[in-house]
């Protein structure tokens, strides 16, 4: 495997900044980001399709023309996460965040990631945590990830509605990249302590917001992993959550892509894809979970706790 290309974006050595030299640098590894990614052209949706052929189909799509593009099933779409530290400690996190956790992506990472995502054709990410304010550098790593991007969701729980200074930033961010939409989680799952301060800020300045619809924090959502290990439902021991997900993937703070969303089955490092050419490898890890007799979430994650670890084991060099 190809190890990380340290020569890209030069300035980026030191992980953690001070915000005065943050507009700068931005701009700087915009600029190196924005070369790196002109020469390559997108791939096709039919490069990454793994649904069975229709046909004609590939004359009927009209790619990033159709006006169902951002919802769009077989668009690619990548989950990113930027850390593992949270305010909260949900009884359902796959990703078993908390405000001990201490992963946290690095500003290299996020420049690769978006340069990955620019030059394998991923237009549409959702970004998460843990929670996106306990990282550090959270406001530059947000727009550094939206850079060109045509769709950001960025998944919170609302609790930086508590925090005047960081409130503050985050409006200006959403009102400079009106690509990003926040997407505030409202369940039974989260505390809920500060999200309607969230909503009411988010209605009063007017910016780009959801509210996280029912259907997303029922039990048949919960996929037994991480945190939610002992929530099995009714839903993972007949049904895979990936089968209607097939198009996303998972990419962690160090650039690791899983194929399952909850981050099981770690199969590669976007450091291997930054000139393009992850169409293939997409392809044929999507079909093989596709035709392989996995037939539920729980079933799936046996199979994990038999085989992950040799699965996972050539990722150390990412
Ligand atoms: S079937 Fe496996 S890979 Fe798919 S969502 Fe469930 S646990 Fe993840």
């Amino acid at each position: 495997m190809n190890k990380h290309n340290n020569t890209f974006c030069s300035n980026t050595k030191k992980d953690v900044r001070s915000d005065s030299s943050d507009n700068q640098d931005n701009q700087n590894c915009f600029q190196e980001i924005n070369e790196r990614s002109f020469f390559f052209k997108s791939p096709s949706r039919c490069d990454f399709c793994i649904d069975p052929p229709k046909s004609s189909c590939n004359e009927k799509c009209k790619e990033e023309r159709c006006k169902n593009f951002l919802t769009c099933h077989r668009v690619l779409k990548s989950i990113i996460r930027i850390t593992t530290k949270c305010t909260q400690l949900c009884s359902h996190c796959a990703f078993e965040a908390s405000p001990i956790e201490n992963k946290f992506m690095k500003i290299k990472d996020a420049q690769d990631i978006n340069l990955f995502c620019l030059n394998n054709g991923i237009f549409v990410i959702s970004i998460m945590g843990g929670e996106f304010f306990c990282h550090p550098l959270w406001s530059q790593i947000i727009q550094i990830l939206s850079n060109k991007m045509k769709f950001v969701r960025l998944v919170s729980n609302g609790d930086w509605a508590s925090n005047k200074k960081i409130t503050e930033q985050l409006i200006n961010i959403m009102y400079k990249h009106p690509n990003i939409k926040i997407s505030l989680s409202f369940d039974k799952w989260h505390t809920n302590q500060f999200i309607n301060t969230a909503i009411s800020i988010c209605e009063k300045k007017d910016l780009n917001f959801d509210i996280e619809c029912k259907s997303e924090g029922v039990e048949n959502t919960i996929v037994p992993v991480g945190r939610a290990k002992y929530k099995s439902h009714f839903f993972s021991g007949v049904a895979k959550y990936c089968s209607s997900h097939r198009y996303t993937i998972l990419i962690d703070e160090r650039g690791t892509i899983s194929y399952c969303p909850f981050g099981l089955w770690r199969y590669d490092c976007i450091q291997n894809f930054l000139n393009g050419g992850f169409s293939k490898r997409f392809k044929f890890v999507g079909e093989t979970f596709r035709d392989a007799e996995i037939y539920s979430c729980n079933n799936c994650i046996r199979l994990f706790n038999k085989l992950g670890e040799e699965f996972e084991k050539d990722l150390d060099s990412c």
